[in-house]
């Protein structure tokens, strides 16, 4: 007798996104694997009294969407404090800060985390301000209007570019000792309450969350996730408390999503010393790449070009001209190194001779020629599968060359928002250059693995795959499988899970999204569509059926 399915899927249009797509009605899945696809009379003989039976009611159904470069502490972050960045005006913003203030305090406190009584909670915190939107004002946050918020707690305010933050009294009083000088600004002899660079630095590490905070602040993201259809990330950590909270939230059965882990390179040692190699955990959590980076960003006039940006923005001016080493004026700024040349090839050296992934970010075309440079000298390429995250102006020659060496290229198909006609793209490169930024249709022809993710910048595939179906180029569009095959399959290929996850079919891991309209009737709307369910590893960890409207 054959032993009954746990979960029966039924009346769906299941598209498997394999090569080619079939369509199945049914499928059944049992201890977190697909067991078995059919119509509905093919597996109605897996139901036994336990199993539960969704009526799919006509939805389609889709391998879970794989986010292949969050930031997921920065996004729960914003779901957890203030999130400044849709406030339309400066009282909009205090409004917002305000409001954190009659909340219950969050970051668990004194008591309630058994390694540290001192964290940080009395702080009221905002994320990704952008005063350069307002209606009211063009001013950075002050001091004073901080202190409107509170006179009693420190308040902190992020800008948007996240080189610059503001502080109330309190919060200045508090660092007062740790700020450094040159990096406070002053006016008639006072703090304005505006810090940049390595002051924002200083004040992240003062309000950064503890193990509790961050384990709640993770979660909150998590579960933002599963609501847009992501059933697995792979998640850039920079601090330790992110790695941790996801390993505790798994052992205690509350992470409700798949992640692999691409460490800061400052943890190359450490994961050494305690014996994590690449691929290393279980079915929830996994050890990823090792991450780096080589320039910035096209918006903050930071990424590396051959040729000059052609507009001088005073926020990017502000951000970077003075560590420009390409000139003395700026109209010859071509960008800069965020991490040195020298210090990128260690890294590379390190984490090659630990056999380990390495993810790097490079945007503009001289810096994917020099990261590209330097991964094609390790010892296998293709075999570790090395990613260049962004590789947003990647060259036919370069294309052609991470064809050959098997390097990755991860993409983030919602930075095309910023490549419309005179849009910031344009603004900052030309018009001939904005066209070839993100050319998903080249990287595919060229044969390179293409790997979506978001950045955060919102975490939202059905956007992402939106604007790659209707990209600014007509000539770069992709076709709705294609677009969905690199938010599926592309990020478990990244992430050496090709037999477990990124497909619907038998003896994979029971990881789908179930969408309220079909992407391939509407393509020219799949940004309006909503996420009905998400099934992870058996479980649903989103049910939206209820809020969820199909399109008219
Ligand atoms: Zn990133």
């Amino acid at each position: 007798m054959t032993e009954a399915a746990d979960l029966l899927l039924t009346n769906g249009e299941i598209h498997s996104l394999t090569e080619p797509d079939t369509v199945t009605e049914a499928v059944a899945i049992r201890d977190g694997e697909l067991v078995r696809l059919g119509d509905a009379y093919e597996i109605e003989f897996l139901e036994g009294v336990e199993t539960t039976v969704i009526d799919c009611e006509g939805r389609t159904v889709l391998p879970g969407f794989i986010d292949a470069h969050t930031h997921l502490d920065h996004l729960g972050e914003r779901l957890v404090h203030a999130d400044l960045s849709a406030v339309e005006s400066r009282a909009g913003a205090l409004d917002a800060l305000a409001a954190q203030a009659d909340g219950p305090r969050t970051g668990g406190g004194a008591g309630s985390d058994g390694e540290s009584g001192a964290e940080p909670d009395d702080w009221l915190l905002g994320f990704g301000y952008d005063e350069s939107t307002w209606a009211d004002a063009t001013d950075y946050l002050t001091r004073e209007d901080l202190d409107r918020v509170s006179e009693t707690r420190p308040v902190a305010a992020f800008r948007v570019d996240v080189h610059t933050a503001s502080l109330n009294s309190v919060a200045l009083d508090r660092l007062r000792d740790d700020l450094p000088e040159g990096n406070v600004r002053f006016a008639d002899g006072e703090p304005t309450g505006v810090v940049v660079e390595d002051a924002v630095g200083v004040l992240r590490d003062a309000v950064a969350a503890g193990p509790a905070a961050m384990r709640e602040v993770i979660a909150a993201a998590a579960e933002y996730a599963v609501s847009r259809g992501v059933t697995g990330v792979h998640d850039m950590v920079q601090r330790s408390t992110a790695a941790r909270a996801y390993r505790d939230l798994a052992a205690a059965g509350e992470l409700p999503l798949r992640v692999r882990i691409n460490y800061w390179s400052d943890y190359l040692d450490d994961l050494a010393a305690v014996g994590l190699p690449t691929n290393a955990g279980d079915e929830f959590v996994r050890v990823g790449a090792i991450k780096s980076f080589s320039d910035g960003s096209f918006g903050g006039e930071t990424a590396k070009v051959f040729e000059p940006y052609v507009s001088v923005d005073e926020d990017a001016a502000a951000v970077d001209t003075d560590e420009s080493e390409d000139g003395t004026s700026d109209n010859a700024n071509r960008g800069q190194w965020v991490v040195d040349l020298d210090d990128l090839a260690a890294i590379v050296d390190r984490a090659d001779a630990a056999d380990r992934q390495l993810s790097i970010h490079a945007i503009g075309d001289e810096a994917i020629e020099e990261t590209l440079s330097l991964l094609e000298t390790t010892a296998d390429p293709a075999g570790a599968r090395h990613r260049i995250e962004h590789a947003e102006l990647a060259t036919d020659d370069q294309l052609a060359r991470m064809a050959d060496a098997g390097i990755v290229a991860s993409m983030q198909p919602n930075f095309h928002r910023w490549a419309d006609e005179g849009g910031l793209y344009e603004q900052r490169l030309g018009e001939e250059r904005r066209t070839r930024t993100n050319r998903f249709r080249r990287v595919l022809e060229a044969d390179v693995p293409l790997a979506f993710g978001s950045d955060c910048m919102p975490l939202d595939p059905l956007l992402g795959i939106h604007h790659a179906v209707t990209a600014p180029t007509e000539s770069q569009r992709l076709s709705v499988t294609e677009a969905i095959r690199a938010y599926t399959h592309g990020g478990a290929d990244a992430g050496f899970d090709e037999d477990r996850l990124g497909t619907v079919a038998v003896g994979k891991r029971a990881d789908l999204v179930v969408l309220e309209d079909s992407p391939w009737e509407h393509p020219g709307r799949i940004d309006e569509i909503d996420v009905a369910m998400t099934i992870v590893d058996g479980e649903l960890v989103f049910d939206g059926r209820e809020e969820a409207t199909g399109l008219q």
